[in-house]
């Protein structure tokens, strides 16, 4: 698939909603966080789009782990259907030693800010998965990086595959029990990372012209103090948003969270952090509706038009 598609040389320059094939008139259903197999998704970009339109999902964004790959497909197939695609993106953040992910919608993702950066990341990423299977190797389970790399589908390597290769080599009974064996802090198949500064993955979320969301707020099980000031770092580099409602989020989070947003004058975003069939609890555009008082994403003025319900 080229770039000059013909589907992506009709979009207006600046607008980087790509329409599907029928009108929005009614209540829209938003999903604005989800991964395909350019990360660790399970489904294809194509497949993605396809699943979201059978769920009754009328605005989905495709957010990666620091890749845009799959957003070039999910742009084609868009056009098929009556679904309309948020080109986004998941970067991975490190702020004050903890990864946090920020969510980039309606980037450009031709843009070359953009591109350079997440290249940086794929680099870091790449680097990592030597050092997780050097620690692997050390506890005496061999070719890890080599097993994990046949999980992949795309350039991107993330823990996920790691932990897809465990399992199926039979070190536990399933993923979420291999992440908290062998995977995260703590144990051995972690490996501290250094991913972008918040600064640095603001300015090109900015540069590629989309808005930044702090995704998932609640899983990095921040103190009320630490959230607060994580909340004030992000608005202050230019951030605009917060998930407040996501698949990982229990209701209590979830009011805590638009709490946070309102008071802290951030935009509320929602979205499952969808990775496919395999979680099952997990789906599609099976959300919460956000909570009173919060101000959509969506309502936001530099969102595009066309996306607004
Ligand atoms: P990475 O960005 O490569 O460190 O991988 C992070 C991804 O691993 C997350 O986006 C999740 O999809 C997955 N993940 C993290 N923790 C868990 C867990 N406890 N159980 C299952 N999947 C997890
Ligand atoms: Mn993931
Ligand atoms: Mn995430
Ligand atoms: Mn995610």
């Amino acid at each position: 698939m080229g770039l000059n598609s013909t589907r992506l040389r009709g979009i207006p320059q600046g607008q980087r909603l790509i329409r599907g094939s029928g009108t929005m008139e009614k209540m829209c259903c938003y999903d604005l966080h989800s991964h395909s197999t350019a990360s660790d998704g399970a489904l294809t970009p194509a497949g993605l789009v396809e699943k979201a339109h059978s769920a009754g999902v009328d605005v989905l964004a495709l957010t990666d782990h620091d890749t845009v790959d799959g957003l070039m497909e999910a742009a084609h197939k868009v056009s098929e259907l009556d679904v309309s695609l948020v080109p986004g993106v998941e970067i991975s953040v490190t702020w004050q030693g903890m990864t946090i992910h920020v969510l980039g919608l309606n980037v450009d993702f031709r843009n070359q800010t953009l591109v350079k950066g997440l290249r940086e990341l794929q680099d870091i990423r790449s680097r990592r998965a030597r050092d997780i299977d050097r620690r692997l190797a050390d506890q005496g389970i061999a070719d890890a990086l080599q097993g994990a790399s046949r999980f992949r589908k795309g350039e991107t390597l993330t823990r996920t595959h790691f932990a897809q290769f465990l399992v199926a080599s039979g070190y536990a009974g399933s993923l979420r029990d291999v992440f908290k064996r062998y995977l995260v802090r703590g144990k051995p198949g972690y490996v501290h990372t250094e991913w972008a500064p918040m600064e640095r993955a603001l300015g090109w979320i900015r540069q590629a012209g989309g808005l930044a969301v702090i995704a998932h707020p609640a899983r990095y099980r921040l103190t009320r103090s630490k959230l607060r000031r994580l909340v004030v770092e992000f608005r202050e580099a230019g951030g605009l948003g917060l998930e407040v409602v996501s698949g990982s989020h229990s209701r209590d989070e979830t009011l805590h969270m638009a709490a946070i947003a309102r008071e802290h004058r951030l935009f509320a975003s929602c979205g499952s952090d969808y990775h496919g069939p395999e979680k099952p609890w997990v789906e599609l555009g099976r959300l919460r509706k956000l909570p009173d008082g919060c101000t959509p994403i969506w309502e936001a003025e530099s969102w595009p038009a066309a996306l607004a319900s």
